[in-house]
C-alpha cells in the first residue's frame, strides 16, 4: 500500500499534487512518501512480531537518502551496509553505531579500521581470509569485533540472475559445506567474537519457498557449529522479500513471511536480524517525468520522456518492469513504447505498453521507484544527476538537489600540454 493517488483528478503524494512538485522542482524527480516509509517500517516489525527480540536494519543501498535514512531511524531501524560511504550516511543520519550490520564482499582494510573506530555493531564476513584480516586489524587496535559468517547456502532464489546470491557459485559467502569448520577456526582468533550466522539469498522473491530452504540449511549449520563447541547468539536472515511492480502482482506479505520464519527458527534460540530494502522502499518512491514529444513508431508510437535509463537504470539493467501513470489522466488508454532521451535502445522502459494516453508537456510517472531508483542514478549522456523530494502530509522538502552536468564538467581539468599553443 502506498500514498500516491488520485485527487480532484490530479496524482498526489499524500496531499501534495505532484503538478505542484513539477513546477517547483522541475523534472525528472523523484518523490517520496514519508506515510509510506513509516507505514512499512511498521508493517514489517509487526510481522516479525512472533519471532521475539529482533533487530532490522534497513538495506540502505535500496535508497541510501539521508532524510530516508533519518525517517527509518526514527522507527528504530538500523542499517545494513555495504561500503565506508554508506556507513557515514547511516552515522550522519543518527543511526545508532550498535545498530549498524557490515556487509559486503569487498571490505577494505580502511574500511574495517573506520568501522571498528565507529563501533558498529556487527561484520557480517564473507570468507575467511576477511575474518583473518578483521581479527588482525582490531587486535592492533585492542579491540574486538562482533562479526557472523555470511553462508552461500546454495539455493536458487528464482528471481532475475542478476539480484541472485545464494547459489553456490554466486560471490557471496563461504560455502555452507564449509561454513562450520570456518566458523570454528574464526572464533579462535583474538580480536573476533564470532556470534552468529548469516544468509541472504537475493532480491525481488517472489516466493518463500528459496529462503525458507535458505533458513533450514542455516538451523541446520547453527546446530553443526554448536555440536562442535561453537556459540551462536544471532542470526541474520538478510532481505529479499519482493514487492509488487506489475498491477495483480502478489508476492508473499510481510506477514505470511514473518510466520514462516517464527515456524522455521523457533527453537534456534538466538536474536534474529534482517536487512529488509525493497519491501520498505520500493512502494514509497516514484519517479515523476514530463513528456517531451510522441513521434510515431512501427507499431506503436514511442512516448518520449525526460527521464532516462541513468535516472532509473533498472528496466535497462534487469529489464525491470516499472507501472507508468498519467499526473492527470483522462481516462483514455493507448499503446505505446516508453523511452528515454538517451543515446541507448536499453534507454526503453516499456514496449507495446498498456498505459493513459499522454501527449507533449505532460506529467507521469513511474511507480515502485523508491529502491534502486535514485540510487543508481548517473550522469551518462551528461544530463544531471537526478533530485529527490520527501513529503510528508501536506508539506514537502528537497532532500537532494539536482546537481547540474556543468557541475559534474566544473570537477575536470583539461591537462596544460593540451591547451591550445603549447604543442606548438
Ligand atoms: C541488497 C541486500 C539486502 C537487501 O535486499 P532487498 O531485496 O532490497 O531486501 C540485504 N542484505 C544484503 C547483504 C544485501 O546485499
Amino acid at each position: 500500500m502506498d500514498h500516491f493517488r488520485l485527487k480532484n483528478g490530479v496524482l498526489h503524494a499524500e496531499g501534495v499534487s505532484l503538478c505542484e512538485i513539477a513546477d517547483a522542482v522541475g523534472t525528472p524527480v523523484y518523490i517520496y512518501s514519508c506515510a509510506t516509509l513509516r507505514r512499512h517500517a511498521r508493517v514489517f516489525r509487526e510481522a516479525l512480531s512472533p519471532c521475539g527480540d529482533v533487530h532490522i536494519a534497513f538495506a540502505i543501498k535500496a535508497n541510501p537518502n539521508l532524510a530516508v535514512l533519518k525517517v527509518l531511524a526514527s522507527e528504530g531501524y538500523g542499517a545494513d551496509v555495504v561500503s565506508g560511504g554508506e556507513m557515514e550516511r547511516a552515522l550522519r543520519a543518527g543511526v545508532a553505531a550498535d545498530g549498524i550490520v557490515f556487509s559486503g564482499v569487498g571490505k577494505t582494510g580502511d574500511e574495517m579500521a573506520r568501522a571498528l573506530d565507529a563501533g558498529i555493531g556487527q561484520f557480517n564476513l564473507e570468507s575467511e581470509e576477511e575474518g583473518v584480516e578483521l581479527a588482525a586489524t582490531a587486535s592492533s587496535k585492542g579491540m574486538t569485533a562482533n562479526a557472523a559468517l555470511r553462508v552461500n547456502p546454495d539455493v536458487d532464489a528464482g528471481t532475475h540472475g542478476k539480484i541472485s546470491t545464494g547459489k553456490a557459485e554466486n560471490k557471496f559467502g563461504v560455502s555452507i559445506h564449509q561454513a562450520a569448520a570456518i566458523y570454528a577456526r574464526l572464533s579462535a582468533l583474538n580480536g573476533l567474537n564470532m556470534h552468529g550466522v548469516a544468509v541472504h539469498i537475493g532480491s525481488q522473491l517472489g516466493s518463500l519457498d528459496p529462503l525458507e530452504a535458505a533458513f533450514v540449511r542455516l538451523g541446520d549449520l547453527i546446530a553443526e557449529i554448536r555440536a562442535a563447541g561453537g556459540t551462536v547468539t544471532h542470526a541474520d536472515l538478510g532481505g529479499g522479500l519482493g514487492v509488487p511492480y506489475r498491477p495483480g502482482e502478489n508476492p508473499p506479505s510481510p506477514a505470511e513471511y514473518g510466520a514462516m520464519v517464527a515456524r522455521i527458527t523457533k527453537d534456534w534460540n538466538v536474536q534474529l536480524m534482517f536487512e529488509p530494502g525493497r519491501v520498505i522502499a520500493g512502494n514509497a518512491g516514484v519517479l515523476l517525468t514530463k513528456v517531451i514529444r510522441v513521434k510515431p513508431g512501427a507499431n506503436h508510437p514511442f512516448v518520449i520522456v525526460d527521464a532516462a535509463m541513468n535516472d532509473l537504470a533498472r528496466p535497462a539493467l534487469y529489464e525491470a518492469y516499472h507501472d507508468f501513470a498519467a499526473v492527470q489522466p483522462d481516462g483514455a488508454c493507448f499503446t505505446a513504447n516508453i523511452v528515454g532521451p538517451v543515446c541507448e535502445t536499453g534507454d526503453t522502459f516499456a514496449m507495446g505498453r498498456e498505459t493513459d494516453v499522454v501527449q507533449a508537456g505532460d506529467l507521469a510517472i513511474f511507480r515502485t521507484a523508491g529502491a534502486y531508483g535514485a540510487t543508481m542514478a548517473s550522469t551518462y549522456n551528461s544530463r544531471d544527476l537526478v533530485p529527490e523530494v520527501l513529503v510528508d502530509g501536506d508539506r514537502y522538502a528537497v532532500v537532494a538537489d539536482r546537481i547540474m552536468a556543468s557541475t559534474v564538467a566544473d570537477a575536470e581539468r583539461v591537462p596544460e600540454w593540451l591547451l591550445d599553443g603549447d604543442d606548438a
